[in-house]
């Protein structure tokens, strides 16, 4: 330490300076290099939702396309330990990740922006660092000192940064962590995190953190111009705390005036052509294109001095790869298909996210327009389920818990299977259509998950779906689901194969309690639901479909496929989902009646 001559390079304190009697407490990494690694800083004024993730993600990705190793982390307020006890209708969707990490929906933002598998290292909390904080003093890790916010909490916070820094993409370094601050400016419970990064960029000297201010312009419908005060004093707030932002994105519904972003340039410091507008746009896959337009990627690397990492080829081959998928996006598309989605926060969008970005992802790739039609299921419990249905050209039933709206679900599970409408179901859309079948098809009008009638099972009624035998024997909140990435073990010739190119070995995300019991998977095959996808060891099923061709027991459907995982956590822009693929193609292609080829 301390070669790079950086004003840190004496604060940067060692295991046993830290023993000794200083002030400066910042553990750091064991092999971490002051100046190695540059950070991006991005906090939030005014307001929170103004697309915090989306605006890191995107500088992310336009770096990533120059050839830079980039990790983003979010920096959440909150006391819970992870997003998994969050309920989706407050917070937006519970994004998982390959290693089974719960976390904030922004986390697949980054992923799709960067096409990148992230890990529990991108994700912290306040609970997650406090506790860290606890169980260290407990342990008498700070040897007779008082512990404190600063500079025990920060030095952890800065500690985290580090470490994601040396660990990069999981396969180089990083070149720029992208550390977004959640809440806004002001917020108590944040105030920890912007002293943390106060204090990374004092540490790690001129040139290496770059900070950057969001705000929002309003512009008052009763006076009909844009108003830059809330602004100016939300960036203001921010140099109170020490921080003078390098950058500043402004957003608003419409482009920022020139006058409005000169106020705020002037009373922040910062110049104009750092003062950038980020306006609505339709996509948020538009917006790497409009923040090139802008410059931003040109200025951050200006401030960071990070020019001469730029390699050109990389850059013009992912430009051009993205463009054609922006393309496919934003063109006329002739054809237009409905899929209506069941759900019960139906009337939030943010608790499936996910689902909707995979399904933007299929309308690029199949240029086609696709609709999504929000169904509160509970409006499809009684009445002929049809005249809700009627004009959709498929359906999915995504994930979800608690027993509300689970018949209403069944119901529409039971109009798509009979009246030959594609359906994909998501885990909870998958154990549904088991319940369906086993009502319907095998007659066993008791057929529930033990979820929804606890008492079910061993002798009493048919529970098709229960715990699984593993998860059983856990007790507690927050460890007793079947997290994470698994591998799935598909049946060669069967759709679900199919669909993935033929493969017979996938890696797909769980987040799940429940499962088929497997007392019942013989009776339900010989009735003719198929399971295509297994896992390799055990016998949990993990998709199912119904034959396109009705060879099987007599059973047949154009497009009834079901997954235990979440196929939309894994949809990327460039490569979307194959069973999102298949239920939109098979949409149009009954629709259209073209005979178009399954994707
Ligand atoms: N509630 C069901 C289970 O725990 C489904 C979960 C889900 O859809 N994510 O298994």
């Amino acid at each position: 330490m301390g070669e790079t001559g950086s004003p840190g390079e004496n604060l940067l304190s060692s295991a046993a300076d830290q023993r000794a009697e200083t002030e400066f407490f910042s553990p750091v990494p064991p092999g971490y290099e002051t100046g190695r690694h540059k950070y991006v800083a991005v906090f939030g004024t005014v307001m929170s939702g103004l697309g915090k993730g989306i605006f890191s993600s995107t500088v992310a990705k336009l770096l990533k396309d120059k050839g830079l190793t980039v990790a983003p982390i979010k920096l959440e307020g909150y006391l819970n330990i992870d997003a998994g006890t969050l309920n989706p209708y407050r917070h937006g969707e519970v994004f998982v990740l390959d290693d089974g990490t719960e976390c904030d929906m922004d986390l697949g933002t980054y992923e799709r922006m960067l096409d990148q598998n992230l890990s529990r290292r991108n994700f912290a909390t306040s609970g997650q660092i406090f506790r860290t904080i606890l169980e260290r003093e407990r342990h008498g890790d700070y040897l007779g000192r008082d512990v404190q916010m600063i500079p025990h909490v920060t030095g952890e916070v800065k500690r985290r940064l580090r470490e994601l820094a040396m660990y990069g993409d999981g396969n180089k370094p990083a070149d720029v962590v992208f550390v977004e601050v959640g809440g806004t400016v002001g917020d108590y419970e944040n105030g920890f995190y912007i002293e943390a990064l106060r204090e990374l960029a004092f540490e790690e000297g001129p040139d290496s953190v770059c900070m950057v201010a969001l705000t929002y312009v309003i512009k008052p419908a009763a006076l009909g111009e844009q108003k830059s005060k809330a602004a100016q004093l939300g960036i203001k707030r921010l140099m109170e705390a020490g921080i003078q932002p390098h950058l500043i994105a402004v957003r608003a519904e419409e482009a920022c005036d020139r006058s409005v972003r000169e106020k705020i340039a002037m009373f922040s410091n910062v110049p104009m052509h750092r003062v950038s507008s980020m306006h609505d746009r339709p996509s948020i896959y538009t917006i790497p294109d409009g923040m090139r337009a802008e410059g931003i990627d040109r200025e951050v690397l200006s401030v960071l001095n990070l020019h001469h990492k730029v390699d050109t080829s990389v850059e013009d081959n992912a430009r051009a790869r993205w463009g054609e998928f922006v393309r496919g996006l934003t063109g006329r598309h002739d054809r237009r298909v409905k899929i209506g989605v069941t759900g019960k926060y139906a009337a939030l969008r943010d608790a499936y996210a996910s689902i909707d970005k995979a399904v933007e992802h299929c309308s690029a790739s199949l240029d086609c327009d696709v609709c999504l039609d929000w169904i509160e299921t509970t409006d499809l419990e009684d009445g002929p389920v049809g005249e809700r249905l009627g004009d959709l050209d498929g359906v999915i039933v995504p994930g979800g818990f608690g027993s509300r709206g689970v018949e209403g679900k069944i119901r529409c599970v039971q109009w798509c299977r009979e009246q030959g409408v594609p359906y994909l179901g998501i885990c909870l859309g998958f154990q549904v259509a088991v319940i369906e079948y086993a009502r319907n098809v095998l007659g066993w009008s008791d057929a529930n998950s033990t979820e929804f009638e606890p008492g079910l099972g061993e002798g009493n009624g048919h529970g098709v779906i229960s715990e699984l035998p593993e998860q059983k024997r856990i007790e507690g909140l927050g460890g007793t689901m079947r997290l994470g990435g698994q591998d799935v073990q598909l049946t060669p010739g069967t759709l679900a194969s199919e669909l993935y190119g033929g493969k017979t070995n996938v890696r797909e995300r769980f987040r799940h309690r429940y499962e088929v019991d497997p007392a019942y998977i013989d009776e339900i095959e010989a009735a003719g639901l198929v399971f295509s996808g297994r896992h390799p060891a055990q016998p949990i099923m993990q998709m199912l479909e119904l034959p396109r061709d009705g060879a099987q027991g007599g059973a047949s459907h154009p497009y009834f496929v079901a997954a235990q995982f979440h196929p939309e956590l894994t949809s990327r822009p460039l490569e979307p989902s194959p069973l999102f693929l298949g239920l939109v193609s098979t949409a149009l292609r009954l629709k259209y009646a073209e005979g178009e080829a399954m994707a």
